[in-house]
């Protein structure tokens, strides 16, 4: 059985975040707090560059909640080697949305969502037939849905950015 506990985190940074396709970054003094993967034992709450719009299909979320998972006292004790060091740990989270892609529809700035622990591209074969655990989307590797925190920078933190 797994268990969660709920980490409240702070209302952060307050000045005016950009994240356009193609602007420069990270972007100076734009910086938020999150909990970062330095190798097995090792880890800390730092500042690390605010995350931004990489794709159109991207969203960016302001962490609301986030959670502390069996999978990341495994990735802390150095058993999930994919975990580069200087990963932001957490695969789920609630937050509300504070950036938006231009290819992404149904979800609008301000909305609050939850963010899942797999991430699943919506059209291609696997997530077609619902095995979204599975999924071949380009982020990450193909055919591994669960990649926040683990294959790309995750919720423990003030901000994520959130692909497909
Ligand atoms: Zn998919």
């Amino acid at each position: 059985m797994i268990s969660f506990s709920s980490v409240s985190l702070g209302s952060g940074n307050t000045a005016e975040r950009s994240s356009q396709v193609g602007a420069p970054w990270p972007i100076e003094g734009m910086t938020m707090k999150a909990l970062v993967y330095h190798g097995p034992g090792q880890k800390a709450w730092e500042d690390v560059p605010d995350p931004r719009i990489q794709k159109p299909t991207d969203i960016i979320v302001k962490i609301e909640t986030t959670t502390i998972c069996g999978t990341d006292l495994h990735i802390l004790k150095g058993d999930v080697p994919a975990v580069e060091y200087g990963r932001i740990l957490g695969h789920e989270g609630v937050g509300t949305i504070t950036e938006i892609g231009s290819a992404v529809a149904g979800l609008t700035i301000g909305d609050r969502v939850i963010i899942s622990c797999i991430s699943a591209c919506g059209h291609l074969d696997y997530c077609r037939q619902g095995v979204y655990s599975h999924c071949l989307g380009e982020e990450g590797a193909p055919g591994i849905g669960w990649i926040l925190g683990h294959l790309i920078d995750g919720t423990q933190a003030e901000f994520v950015r959130v692909p497909y």
